[in-house]
Formats: structure tokens, C-alpha cells, sequence
């Protein structure tokens, strides 16, 4: 592609920003919740929406897909690059978080509002700025050349934040006019306000329900504590033989499968590492706090490459309205993060023994292990990974980060699967200020003007390369 064509490409992003936020700000007051089911509608509109704005940057046969009563995924594409040209598959995602608790939110979640040079809002920062990225680097090379660097297909699911439940299905049905060459997925972030980054491991993720049930109904807590096993208390036990003084994972074997951090791996990142205060700060921790896992290991690795362990639900009575009883029963919700080579099924079977084996007064166990997914992770090396580096330097004018992420999405293995295990390439909107998934919610807007110019240069630099090279330099598992 001639560099005029470039320039003229990113000269499009420049000058249809205005727009890309009204898109944005259109798709953000859409509560397009996918949790919930009162907003499924929602979800259908927010579909709809994306579908009229891919439509409109010149993507064809854009169409709502639904597998199995799935949410509306939205699919698109642009097929004239030509046959030795490769394919690109982007990859967003329509569907929001809940809001969580709007009375902490400084604005309504659902209204969007700039502040600071961020735009607040459900879903600004994940995903509808990945989904919009998408539309405008297609538009920008559309409206300023009639052409795109390489053929595209785009992507943009609806139910992402459910764990993507119906993702195999739909990848089935749907491999043949989706197969492509690369994948680049808009759901990741940066490392730091102007300071881009790529991802190349995701933690897998499992989570299991222990339930402890020790009585029929409650009973007075006069009559007969001191004879009656308290349920709560034996899980409280139960739970904190989970995790060792650190805060590290404690279930028995759990760590069998955890491969060792390699020297790279141990390697402290500078900025990071070194400042564990700021950090802090920057999470909200209260002073005096200190961070969990070994002291041993450098943050970015607790984070990135070690299983975590977390409980996030508690079933027992409220205090509110709670009287001198004994309850019946408790439960909790515990999640795992997971590390690469970790099996979610073996992980909950671990669990399971672990608990069985600590039950005290032989109270009724009860143990369901919930959907997982393994860890993800690959080798950033290869002409895919190249020109991806390559688009983010000059798009936001700084260094890429090559980075890990603590968190899961589970869909990234399963699609670069489904084509062969082609590369994919992890990048997005937001940034350690985003609070995706918080209260607060919000994106940066200067990054993510960079990151739609780093977009027009990547399909660029993608379209340089014929499919057979993207392919071939596939990385595997590091
Ligand atoms: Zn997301």
C-alpha cells in the first residue's frame, strides 16, 4: 500500500472522530446487558445499532447471526482485496457488564458523559470502543481509498460477558464465511494511558460452588449452640484452608500443573514491578494494605502466569434482619483464576478433594463445579506479531508493551482454533483506569484515536503479507 494511501487512510480517522463518538455515545445509552434477562431486548437493539454502523463504514452482508437463542453476534465483511491477499477476522463485542452499584457512579452508566478528556460510561472502554475502532478503520481506508489492504471479517458478539456460552456453536455454523488468517480482537488494553499494548497470555478462569448444610431448617442459637455445628464457621474453615499465608492458592496438587516461571517470565518489568505503592494506588487499596501472593515472585507474574484464588459469593444470612439462629446451610462461590497448563475440569476435581477432605463435624457437602476455561498464551513473535508492533508504535507514538493479563476470555482460544490456530493478535481500548467491569467505567479518549489510527496501519501491514506467511509463523504455546 503506497504511503499517500496511508496517510490519506489516517487522515479519515482524524476526520470522522466526531462521529466515531456520537457512534460510541449511541451504543453506550443502549443497556445492553447480557446477564440480565430483562434486557435482552436490549442486547437485540445494541446488535442492531453496531449492524447500522458496520453497514455504514461499507462493510457487506452485515447481518445479525443467532445460534441456539443465542444474543445477536453481528457479522459483516469485505471480500475484494483478492485471493492472494489474507483474510482478517476483528473481533469486538456489543454486549455490556451490569452497571453494578449506580449510586457509586459519578454519572448515570448508561448516559454517557466526558470528564478529563474520558468518556464514562457502561461499555465505553468494553467493548463498543473496540466495536467502533473496527467500523472506522474500515471506514477510514473505504471513504479515503474505495479500498481495504486486505479482505476483513468482522465479528462483534453479544454475549461476551456471559462467558460466551454459545461461541462453539456459532464458530461451527459459521467457519466457513468466517475463516481468516489472522484474528485481531479489540477486548484487550493498554498498558498505560499512551502507552499501547499487546496481549499474549490470558489466565484461564474456573469457579465452584461449596456448599455446607448442617440442619433441616435453623435453629435457635441459644437452645443449641454449643451442640449444633455452625455451618457458617465450617465453611469460613473450609475456605481458609483454600489459601496459604500469602494469599496464594492452598487446594491440594493444585499447583502440580503450573510449569515453573521461566527467567523471562521472573524478568521485573521496570515502572512496575519496582513501584508496588503505585500500584496500589492505583486499585484503590486502602493505606496500609499490603499486596497478596509470594513476595518471592514479581507482581506482573502473580498477575499474569500464577493461579488466584477468590471468593465472590457468599450465601449465609444478611445482618440486616438477622436473629439468634444457627443457620441451616452456607455457601460460597469460589473463583480460580488459572495458569497456563492448567486443566479448569482437573482444577474443580482438586477443589473438590481438597474440601472433601476438611469438612468438619461431617456436616453434608455439596460441590458444582460451574463453566471454565483454560489459560491462553503464545509467543509474540512471527510477521503477524511484527506488523502488530509495528501499527501500535506508530499509532500512539510510543513503544508496545508485550504484555500478560490476569484476567480470562475464554472465546480466544477456541477462534484462533477454529481456523487452524491462526495468530492472534490482542489489543483494545482500554487502559489500567478504565475500571472495566466497575463502577466508573470509562475510556481514554485520546488512546482510542490512537488506537484506530494503530488499526488502519495494522490491516496495512497485515495486507503486506501473503496469508501463507501469517499462517505459517503461528505461534505456539510458550
Ligand atoms: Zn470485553
Amino acid at each position: 500500500m503506497p504511503p499517500e494511501r496511508v496517510a490519506d487512510a489516517l487522515r479519515a480517522i482524524d476526520a470522522g472522530f466526531d462521529a466515531a463518538r456520537r457512534d460510541l455515545e449511541e451504543l453506550v445509552r443502549i443497556p445492553s446487558v447480557s446477564a440480565a434477562p430483562e434486557h435482552r431486548a436490549d442486547v437485540h437493539a445494541s446488535a442492531e445499532a453496531t449492524a447500522r454502523q458496520l453497514e455504514r463504514a461499507g462493510l457487506e452482508r452485515v447481518r445479525l447471526a443467532t445460534v441456539d437463542g443465542s444474543h445477536p453476534y453481528v457479522i459483516g465483511e469485505w471480500s475484494h482485496a483478492g485471493p492472494d491477499a489474507p483474510t482478517v477476522l476483528l473481533y469486538a463485542h456489543h454486549d455490556v457488564q451490569p452497571p453494578g452499584v449506580v449510586e457509586r457512579w459519578a454519572s448515570d452508566p448508561f448516559v454517557p458523559e466526558e470528564r478529563g478528556g474520558r468518556l464514562y460510561g457502561r461499555g465505553t472502554a468494553d467493548d463498543k470502543a473496540g466495536a467502533v475502532a473496527h467500523a472506522c478503520a474500515v471506514g477510514a481506508w473505504l471513504t479515503a481509498t474505495g479500498a481495504l489492504p486486505c479482505n476483513v471479517r468482522v465479528v462483534v458478539e453479544g454475549e461476551e460477558e456471559i462467558g460466551s456460552p454459545s461461541l462453539h456453536a456459532f464458530l461451527t455454523r459459521h467457519r466457513d464465511e468466517l475463516r481468516s488468517d489472522v484474528l485481531v480482537l479489540a477486548d484487550a488494553g493498554n498498558w498505560r494511558v499512551g502507552v499501547p499494548g499487546l496481549t499474549y497470555s490470558l489466565r484461564g478462569l474456573v469457579t465452584v460452588d461449596v456448599e455446607l448444610r448442617a440442619l433441616d431448617g435453623p435453629v435457635h442459637s441459644g437452645m443449641a449452640g454449643g451442640a449444633v455445628p455452625d455451618p457458617m464457621m465450617a465453611l469460613a474453615r473450609v475456605l481458609a484452608s483454600m489459601v496459604d499465608e500469602h494469599g496464594d492458592p492452598a487446594v491440594d496438587g493444585l499447583w502440580d500443573d503450573v510449569a515453573p516461571l521461566s527467567a523471562r517470565q521472573r524478568e521485573p518489568i521496570a515502572g512496575f514491578d519496582d513501584a508496588p505503592d503505585a500500584y496500589a494506588r492505583a486499585l484503590g487499596l486502602r493505606p496500609g494494605v499490603r499486596l497478596a501472593g509470594d513476595p518471592g515472585v514479581p507482581v506482573h507474574a502473580r498477575l499474569w502466569w500464577r493461579p488466584a484464588l477468590t471468593v465472590i459469593g457468599i450465601d449465609a444470612h444478611p445482618i440486616t434482619g438477622s436473629s439468634n439462629q444457627i443457620l441451616a446451610r452456607a455457601a460460597a462461590r469460589v473463583s480460580l483464576r488459572l495458569a497456563p497448563g492448567q486443566d479448569p475440569r482437573r482444577v474443580a476435581d482438586r477443589v473438590r478433594a481438597h474440601v472433601e477432605r476438611r469438612v468438619p463435624f461431617g456436616l453434608e457437602l455439596h460441590v458444582r463445579a460451574l463453566d471454565g476455561a483454560p489459560a491462553w498464551s503464545c509467543s509474540p513473535e512471527g510477521p503477524a506479531f511484527d506488523a502488530a508492533v509495528a501499527a501500535l508504535r506508530e499509532g500512539f507514538g510510543a513503544e508496545p508493551v508485550l504484555m500478560g493479563v490476569g484476567g480470562s476470555i475464554p472465546f480466544v482460544g477456541p477462534f484462533a482454533d477454529a481456523f487452524g490456530g491462526i495468530p492472534a493478535l490482542l489489543l483494545g481500548p482500554s487502559d489500567p483506569h478504565s475500571r472495566i467491569h466497575g463502577e466508573d467505567e470509562s475510556l481514554h479518549l485520546g488512546d482510542w484515536r490512537s488506537l484506530m489510527r494503530a488499526e488502519v496501519l495494522l490491516l496495512a501491514g497485515l495486507g503486506a503479507r501473503s496469508p501463507d506467511e501469517l499462517r505459517a509463523a503461528t505461534a505456539g504455546p510458550r
